[in-house]
């Protein structure tokens, strides 16, 4: 081994990674925090409570959006050529949520809706908005989840966004020499502390959002081409009790939390 090489990192090392969550205290609010989701909508019905909670806190928030929702609707008036307009409606929809929630910049990648593929094109995308934003925490899907219940399987793009997410949170934000051309362009390796897994089986932490449910479900509403007329305020106040319970809160946020660095 060259004495030119010091500082190699053991962080990939299965054993080091023995981090305990305490699940009887809610994480505080970080400095700074990524969400990033498959379509416009996903972050809404799924970590809007938290990002609303944390925005008021004063955490700086940046949603990032793969696809524009380009398929999201299955009017029969629709045509191929439609794809654009359907993108630009849900775009300005996404936009309205996040200035609900309070979030303070939305990125979207538009890559096509329902043809999300995990692949390195799209881990190098995010390892790029990783490195330039330099989120302390990132929120996404847990790319494992293929099957809810009975009737619901996860939607690929989904499982595709999560998977991209992880991988490019850990290891190529924060190692040097992967993707180097990101390095030609300026971006410096960046560390994610914590990583945020939701709609996960065995969650891990809770996130109280009995303060910002209303916030969650105006969010929500602004998604106008998908919730339509439906009670989604009903709906979410459901779900929300569900994943309380356990905790004995009113309306959580579940999460399995993974501490990349650690704070102590
Ligand atoms: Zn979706």
């Amino acid at each position: 081994m060259s004495e030119d090489l010091p500082n190699l990192s053991d962080s990939s090392i299965p054993e080091m990674a023995v981090r305990k969550v305490d699940p009887a205290h809610e994480p505080p609010a970080p400095r700074r925090a990524m969400a990033i989701h498959a379509h416009p909508d996903d972050q809404e019905f799924t970590i809007a409570g938290t990002l609303g909670k944390w925005a008021r806190a004063g955490t700086e928030i940046v949603s990032v959006v793969l696809t524009s929702g380009d398929a999201g609707s299955n009017d029969p008036r629709l045509r191929a050529d439609s794809r654009p307009a359907l993108a630009r409606l849900r775009e300005a929809e996404q936009l309205a949520a996040c200035r609900v929630l309070g979030v303070k910049r939305t990125i979207f990648l538009h890559y096509p809706d329902g043809e999300l593929v995990a692949d390195l094109g799209l881990r190098r995308a995010l390892t790029r908005v990783i490195r330039e934003v330099q989120p302390e925490v990132v929120l996404c899907g847990d790319p494992t989840a293929h099957f809810y219940g009975n009737s619901y399987v996860n939607h690929p793009d989904h499982r595709a966004a999560a998977q991209a997410a992880c991988d490019a949170v850990f290891p190529s934000a924060g190692t040097r020499l992967i993707f180097p051309e990101l390095l030609e362009e300026g971006f410096e390796p960046h560390s994610v502390r914590r990583l945020f897994l939701h709609g996960v089986e065995k969650p891990d932490t809770w996130i109280d959002i009995a303060e910002s449910i209303d916030l969650k479900i105006a969010a929500l509403k602004e998604h106008k081409s998908q919730v339509g007329k439906t009670d989604i305020g009903r709906r979410m106040r459901e779900w929300a009790a569900e994943d309380g319970k356990q905790r004995g809160l009113e309306f959580a946020e579940t999460y399995r939390v993974m501490v990349l660095v650690d704070e102590a």
